[in-house]
């Protein structure tokens, strides 16, 4: 297994494998979205959406349209059910949203 590092992070990640340990990549994930929300004033939920929608053009999957109520909702992929492969996409996307900020990220588990 070939381990990857991140470019803005530098912490080693396995992109073909997933895990939900201390070092997965769902903690990857949550700690640049966590900081992207808190220096950009956002919302956790509204800064992992929108890394979601922008994801979209790397292939991660579009939602689903939900009609309720006479209102229309769209319904994105938990990362909880995403393949490493999706996993990936929204990682990197965070990656791109930091550099196009000026942000640098750094991991919350250190
Ligand atoms: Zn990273």
């Amino acid at each position: 297994m070939q381990a990857i590092e991140c470019p803005f992070c530098h912490k080693a990640w396995f992109p073909k494998v997933r895990s939900t340990g201390e070092h997965s990549q769902n903690t990857h994930l949550n700690g640049h979205v966590a900081q992207l929300a808190r220096e950009t004033g956002n919302d956790f939920d509204d800064v992992k959406l929108g890394v979601k929608a922008r994801a979209v053009k790397r292939g991660f999957p579009e939602p689903r349209i939900r009609r309720a109520g006479g209102r229309t909702y769209e319904v994105w992929k938990s990362e909880s059910n995403c393949t490493p492969a999706e996993c990936a996409m929204l990682i990197d996307e965070c990656h791109q949203i930091a550099d196009e900020l000026g942000i640098v990220l750094v991991e919350e588990d250190i």
